[in-house]
């Protein structure tokens, strides 16, 4: 016999606005934005838990998913597109944090060069170049 179908459900009193639940969910099925209420689209939700454990507040709590809901099996191929577009962004927002890494540690190799060449002194006065 299979588990009964779950969905997540915050208790929105106790919601913080932290946004930490946002990230984890592979399916986005949590809407809200830094510092407001979030709240599971429960269509979307899986029940797969991953955002239980980074809710600082334990307002995540996993309930029967609800009857007017469509059934797991009807949502699947809906829940594999969310998955790939959630991975895309993903990956397209590590690799802008890539970008900007990189240009900041070419930014500090520029830096350090200058500071070095400032330091070096001159080679027939022997005084240090402003
Ligand atoms: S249980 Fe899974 S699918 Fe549902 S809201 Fe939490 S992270 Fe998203
Ligand atoms: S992690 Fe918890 S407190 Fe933070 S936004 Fe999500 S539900 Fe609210």
């Amino acid at each position: 016999m299979s588990a009964t179908p779950k969905v997540a459900f915050i208790v929105e009193a106790d919601c913080i606005g932290c946004a930490r639940c946002l990230p984890v969910c592979p399916t986005d099925a949590i809407v809200g934005a830094p510092h407001f209420l979030h709240t599971v689209i429960a269509d979307d939700c899986t029940g797969c838990k991953r955002c239980l454990p980074v809710c600082p507040t334990d307002c995540i709590r996993l309930v029967p998913r609800p009857a007017n809901v469509p059934a797991p099996t009807e949502m699947a191929a809906r829940w594999r597109r969310l998955y790939r577009a959630h991975r895309a962004r993903l990956a397209r927002a590590s690799a802008a944090d890539s970008h900007a890494l990189t240009a900041q540690a070419q930014s500090f190799d520029i830096a350090a060069a200058v500071a070095r060449a400032r330091t070096r002194r001159h080679p027939t006065t022997g005084t240090p170049r402003t």
